[in-house]
């Protein structure tokens, strides 16, 4: 006996919705997209069922087909869409193309993360020649309703699918679109009309047929009149905009993938623009500008959805809420037809507590009725991101995890600095772009020399303080500056350090300025001259320069909720987090963003600055002394300023650990440059000048990064750290001996041989003993231990374990001397590197996991092989960026470090990377529960929290695509 065909399962390509049924569901974005995932969830979940209007969604995996078989469909397509069609039909009982009463539909596309208005959209789907006296009859003789939807299709669809999808290439200000948009400005103008409402019906006619023949004229082929062929043209003119211009450039700079590819939804047509019973709109289930729990939004009597974002007309408020000064006098949605307010009220709720986030919302209201056209999670500024995870939390709609994981390091950083106003950025071009050094935004006039700006600020005056780079000469200046922008360097250069360190606005690398110092002028490009004294503002956040002065908007320092977010990321978190502050002014200020230590005081900062002149001209002495009594003598004056200022830092920490890193740059740094300085110093230690110059010469070196520095020093100049040493541990034992707590770590910099850490481990020891035996104590309570910055001292790391008590890595130079590529001058060539995909991120701002990041894991795992309690951190600039702050929880670091004003980011970041780490293990628990003979019913996953790690202990990374 012949056995029965086995029928071969079609794999499905078509998903319908509506009606209260749904064959997909919210967690299926990928195949669905976000729009339709929405759809279906809103339609069919069993807790929802909203009124959608009901329609299908067309998968991505089509998508994907189309483009790897030259735009032709899965063969199954046709069939599947025809059935969905349909089930619509059924439901709406309209048949699509019927002329006495056409059902219409709308196509859009829908990828899986939102590409605001990156691709393509139709309206209007089925309206026909034939069909056009059947709707008029249908919707009461309303005959300006059915030829206004009539000259929208044709507008859309020429656009879209006859020119867009079809490669037709136009002319500047010759597209098809601006042709049409021009015969309804003419005819506004014949008519003496202001508004597109005020055309009537015979009106809008006549344009109909002067748009057709406007299109046939232009494109060469007749507007189609048959309503098979206008779907069949909407969905592939979707899927074709993928691969538009706008979107790709889009995914570009987002990261989308090419190859995710997107959906397309076929819904029924409902309107907002039969009549004054009809409405659309667009709201918030909470206020999306501070948070508060208010519903929020925006509506438009007789109108379609694109009215209300295109801001042809001002929309009005939906309730009284939602009244600004702009619309105060319109009558609101809940005013104007209460009963689909309170409808809508009460589905926005619904939302909400089903998604358990604030939803952004579109809705039409075709003669009374309400209709859901799409849900989604809403956008949020840093303010109301904090507001809403705290209160979510506290109305349990969400867990703890879940909160942390609802703010982004950069909309936490928004509520730390003041920033350009963003509606006046939105309306002004920048006239160049750098690297992001110092987030905040900042408005001053130009001054070009460090003793300006300090003279200019003196005088009261807000200035911004533009360098070609910076250097220690400039502190001062740059202290007195309101931002810094420089020409050259990279996210670690000395500009951005510094003013990062501060919290203050900045902006390095950005090579479109020219700076003339002679002149005193600046160039951007070629045509832009600015003299001193003209008026910038800058966006460190983003890198942009704009000319003139923007207004600023306060970021709410005080905010009540902010310190009770934190307050709930403390709790999470396991990593600890200290700062990198020089002065004792920085460490108090860091305590009050929540430090629980220093992770790096560079003890060469006292030397400029602020009350520098004493300890810095000691300093120089020291430099350029010609025999050991003169360096001795030198050192005994230097003594008390470098004990002063390490005992004011102790103290301010209360007994928190403080990293004290002996000197590290290169002496020649200090020798002043200025030849009348030079002389002056000279003559104060009785020394020619041109002695003085041999000194200062001597010390010279082509490449100091690589040069005498950091333990360097301290082999050839043992003296110079035991007098740092010494004074470390006289400080720490005079806060003892006053009942107060001192806990200092005693940090070498610069090490690649464990014989190097040793030499100077031993010398800290000897002097250890010897203050400890003078102030009579056993001990003076303290750890010692090393930086990790070359490569080698990673390697090394399990003989380097031997002597350190921690390591502290130090990703500034591990990031230089991993790549090889200069800390001071990579800005000159980076955005060559991100911009042809060559590198993904900058290495200086982001740990670079492959290479640097291998380094530090490897260091981790040696060092611990050989001392288990070592104690491990980051005091390279990698400390408060959010990626990295995830990367040093995964590895088991004890705690980053990074400048007081990143500290709450890291406090973030440290928090979401134990909820990610618990979301993950919930996931897999549940997989494998899943996996198991059910008992008690399905076990449902928790819900979405963002994924971050794909690879075991790592977070994601972006495959790196290089491009042309
Ligand atoms: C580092 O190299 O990462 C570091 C913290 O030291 P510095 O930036 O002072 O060289
Ligand atoms: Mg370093």
């Amino acid at each position: 006996m012949a056995k029965p065909a086995r029928k071969v399962k079609q794999p499905k390509y078509v998903h319908f919705f509506g009606n209260g049924k749904a064959d997909g569901d919210g967690s299926m974005k990928d195949l669905l997209g976000g729009k339709g995932a929405n759809l279906a969830e809103m339609a069919g979940h069993p807790d929802l069922r909203l009124p959608v209007p009901p329609g299908f969604t067309i998968t991505t995996e089509v998508c994907t087909h189309y483009y790897k078989h030259g735009k032709r469909y899965p063969k199954e397509l046709k069939g599947q869409v025809d059935a969905a069609l349909e089930k619509v039909e059924r439901i709406m009982q309209k048949k699509f193309g019927d002329p006495a009463d056409p059902l219409l539909f709308s196509v859009r596309s829908g990828a899986r993360k939102s590409m605001p208005g990156m691709m393509e959209t139709v309206l209007n789907i089925g309206l026909t020649t034939k069909s056009i006296p059947g709707l008029v009859r249908e919707t009461g003789g309303n005959e300006r309703f059915v030829y206004d939807a009539y000259r929208r299709l044709i507008m859309m669809y020429s656009d879209v699918v006859m020119e867009k999808a079809a490669g037709v290439e136009p002319d500047e200000d010759q597209g098809i679109r601006r042709q049409l948009e021009r015969l309804l400005e003419e005819k506004k103008h014949e008519r003496g009309a202001t508004s597109d409402t005020d055309l009537g019906a015979e009106d809008l006619r006549d344009l109909c047929e002067k748009f057709k023949a406007r299109v046939l004229a232009v494109l060469g082929k007749p507007f189609p009149d048959d309503p098979e062929e206008q779907l069949w043209g909407g969905i592939g003119a979707v899927f074709s905009s993928w691969n538009g211009k706008r979107a790709v450039a889009y995914r570009r700079i987002e990261g989308i993938p090419d190859e995710w590819g997107t959906a397309v939804n076929v819904q029924t047509m409902v309107f907002g623009n039969m009549g004054q019973d009809c409405a659309t709109g667009v709201a918030f289930t909470r206020d999306p500008g501070n948070g508060e729990n208010r519903f929020y939004g925006e509506y438009l009597i007789n109108a379609q959805g694109e009215d209300v974002v295109a801001g042809i007309r001002t929309p009005a408020p939906v309730n009284e809420a939602s009244k600004g000064d702009y619309n105060r006098h319109e009558k609101s949605l809940e005013e104007a037809m209460p009963k689909a307010y309170r409808e809508l009220h009460a589905i926005q709720r619904r939302l909400e507590k089903h998604y358990r986030d604030m939803q952004d919302i579109e809705f039409t209201i075709e003669k009374g009725r309400l209709f859901m056209l799409q849900c989604r999670v809403g956008k949020r500024n840093g303010p109301a991101a904090v507001r809403m995870a705290v209160d979510m939390l506290k109305e349990k709609l969400i867990g703890a995890e879940e909160a942390v994981l609802r703010v982004t390091a950069s909309q936490l950083d928004e509520l730390l600095h003041p920033i350009l106003d963003p509606a006046a950025e939105k309306t002004t071009e920048p006239v160049a772009k750098g690297l992001p050094a110092g987030p905040g935004g900042a408005t001053g006039t130009v001054v070009f020399t460090a003793e300006d700006a300090v003279k200019q600020a003196a005088e009261g005056k807000q200035v911004i303080l533009v360098r070609e780079e910076t250097n220690p000469e400039d502190v001062e200046g740059m202290r007195a500056a309101q931002a810094i922008l420089t020409s050259r360097g990279g996210m670690t250069s000395h500009a951005a350090l510094v003013a990062r360190g501060w919290g203050k606005c900045c902006i390095v690398g950005c090579s479109a300025v020219e700076v003339d110092l002679r002149s005193r002028r600046l160039k951007i490009g070629k045509e832009r001259v600015y003299r001193e004294g003209e008026w910038f503002s800058l966006n460190g956040t983003r890198g942009l320069v704009y000319e003139g002065r923007l207004p600023m908007v306060d970021a709410a320092e005080e905010n009540e909720s902010l310190h009770e977010f934190l307050a709930i990321c403390d709790k999470l978190r396991r990593l600890k987090v200290r700062t990198n502050a020089d002065t004792p002014e920085d460490a108090a200020r860091a305590r009050t963003f929540g430090a629980e230590g220093i992770g790096l005081f560079r003890t060469e900062h006292m030397f400029y600055g602020k009350n520098s002149d004493q300890p810095l001209r000691k300093l120089r002495r020291l430099i350029l002394a010609r025999t050991p009594v003169e360096r001795q003598a030198a050192i005994a004056e230097l003594f008390p300023f470098v004990k002063n200022d390490i005992r004011a830092t102790l103290e301010a920490m209360d007994g928190f650990p403080v990293t004290i890193r002996l000197l590290d740059p290169p002496l020649h740094e200090f020798v002043p440059r200025d030849e009348a300085q030079l002389a002056e110093l000279a003559a104060s230690i009785g020394m020619s000048l041109e002695e003085a110059k041999k000194r200062g010469q001597s010390l010279h070196e082509t490449n100091p990064m690589m040069g005498h520095r950091g333990v360097r020093l301290g082999i050839t100049y043992p003296d110079v750290t035991e007098m740092q040493v010494r004074a470390v541990f006289e400080a720490a034992a005079g806060l003892l001996a006053q009942g107060k707590k001192a806990f200092p770590e005693i940090m070498v910099p610069v090490v690649a041989l464990e014989t190097e850490l040793a030499s100077q481990l031993q010398l800290i020891a000897r002097v250890h003993d010897e203050v400890a035996k003078e102030r009579g104590l056993k001990k003076i309570p303290h750890l010692v231990g090393t930086m990790i910055e070359i490569p080698r001292a990673a390697l090394q790391a399990g003989e380097l374990a031997r002597h350190a008590q921690f390591f502290s890595f130090g990703t500034n130079d591990l990031t230089q001397m991993s790549f090889g590529f200069s800390r001071d001058d990579m800005g000159g060539f980076l955005q060559d590197y991100l911009a042809k995909g060559i590198l993904p991120q900058d290495p200086f701002q982001s740990i670079d996991l492959d290479g640097v990041g291998e380094l530090m894991r490897l260091g981790i795992e040696r060092g611990r092989a050989v001392r288990k309690d070592l104690k491990v951190g980051i005091c390279g600039e990698h400390g408060g960026d959010a990626a990295s702050v995830k990367f040093c929880h995964e590895v088991g670091m004890d705690y980053v470090s990074c400048s007081p004003y990143r500290v709450p980011i890291a406090r973030l970041a440290a928090s979401q990377a134990v909820a990610m780490e618990r979301a993950k293990g919930a996931r897999s628990a549940s997989k494998k529960a899943a996996a198991r003979p059910a008992r008690t019913g399905a076990v449902r996953a928790p819900r979405a929290v963002a994924a971050g790690s794909r690879n075991g202990m790592r977070p994601a990374r972006k495959k790196v695509k290089v491009r042309g």
